[in-house]
């Protein structure tokens, strides 16, 4: 069966940090001791701004980090483009996309746009990143106003999603937002923002940047069905169960693993917690050494972790007391279910102490993090 391994599109240019790497790496580090491809779209399309121009860098920065890309393309091209088209057009004529009027909050600059009742819960909750207590849009300051619009919104009627879920204590959080999608369906067309355009029935909507990107996992497979490992941080839950939620409707053979990673925070020496993606690759000098840094992060226990600059400085040190890196490829399948009791900070310390002492440790452990550092 078709397994691939995915992350969440990420916006290059956009995450220039490198801790914002964990996530593609976690992605490669499964599918190399899975075996299986790791593929790739990358969210250039925003209404707002220009990421296009940063497509190449950020492959080139991916590919410096050892992080292999089997397949991969961008939001804005020509196929994708195309694809979410017919995708859009499909699922309207099943019903999984409907069209109505509704009641619009508006602003002029088209960041605030959002059903009339939404607006009320935000207000009520004081949760408005865009929209503030006195209700004007906090980027260009007008009020909002109330229009009534054609909208498409996505009707999500699946409840028993075929979805592992790595912890498993996110399991409830994310079946509460795929509660809420099933009852609030998802907006997925705009009136005051550019974009990309669609016909339905003799109308134009435009679609929705976010629902764009969204519909990516079955633009990837080339098979009806299959395994999807999707990849995601511990702030993107939402996003995941809408990305599940949409390529299920398109899908429903598909299973998923959903993998969800802490945020990494670095605590210390401000030239190391303050660098970017091309400054963090030079400081670490080698690619092992930044994978090895970054991984130090993944406590599942954790939404999010800090780990300490000092402790680049310890990687490179028992890095390098790995003479020979070289070591046949791993043969043993790892199971997506070890993952966290595999792969997590408190074993990659002992490996990392047990290089620097230059003396192996018991148990699979050890061959695991060899193979590791080895097959980059
Ligand atoms: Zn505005």
């Amino acid at each position: 069966m078709e397994e691939r391994v995915l992350f969440l599109p990420l916006t290059p240019g956009k995450h220039q940090k490198f801790q914002s790497l964990l996530g593609p790496l976690l992605a490669d580090i499964i599918a190399r001791f899975r075996h299986v491809p790791l593929d790739a779209v990358l969210n250039t399309s925003n209404s707002f701004r220009y990421f296009k121009k940063y497509y190449n860098e950020y492959l080139r920065q991916l590919g410096e980090m050892g992080i292999a890309l089997n397949k991969v393309d961008f939001d804005e091209s020509d196929n994708y483009y195309c694809y979410i088209d017919d995708l859009t057009r499909t699922l309207y004529k099943r019903g999984d996309v409907s069209s109505c009027r509704r009641d619009i909050a508006v602003c002029k600059c088209g960041r605030a746009e959002l059903p009339m009742e939404n607006l009320e819960e935000l207000l009520e909750f004081n949760r408005g990143k865009i929209v503030s207590q006195d209700n004007r849009c906090k980027y260009c300051g007008t009020g909002l106003e109330k229009r009534k619009e054609k909208i498409l919104s996505l009707v999500i009627t699946q409840s028993d999603l075929p979805v592992n879920i790595i912890p498993d204590r996110y399991r409830k959080e994310f079946e509460a937002i795929c509660s809420r999608l099933r009852r609030n369906p998802p907006i997925i067309s705009r009136h005051t923002r550019a974009g990309q355009k669609v016909k339905i029935n003799g109308e134009e909507f435009v679609l929705d940047a976010d629902f764009r990107w969204m519909g990516y996992v079955n633009y990837l497979l080339s098979q009806n069905g299959g395994n999807v490992c999707l990849v995601a941080g511990s702030d993107c839950l939402n996003h995941a169960a809408k990305v599940i939620c949409l390529s299920h409707l398109v899908n429903p053979l598909i299973n998923y693993t959903l993998v969800i990673h802490p945020l990494i925070k670095v605590e210390g020496n401000s030239s190391i917690t303050e660098m970017d993606i091309d400054d963090y690759l030079k400081a670490s000098g080698d690619r092992a050494v930044a994978r090895t840094f970054l991984s130090l992060g993944l406590q599942w226990t954790k939404e999010r972790t800090v780990i300490s600059s000092r402790e680049l400085y310890l990687v490179k040190q028992s890095i390098f007391s790995l003479q020979d890196k070289k070591t046949e490829a791993e043969k043993k399948i790892l199971d997506l279910a070890d993952i966290p009791y595999v792969l997590n900070r408190s074993k990659m310390m002992i490996f990392l102490k047990s290089l620097r002492a230059k003396k192996s440790f018991s148990g699979n452990c050890n061959e695991f993090f060899k193979n590791y550092v080895s097959l980059i």
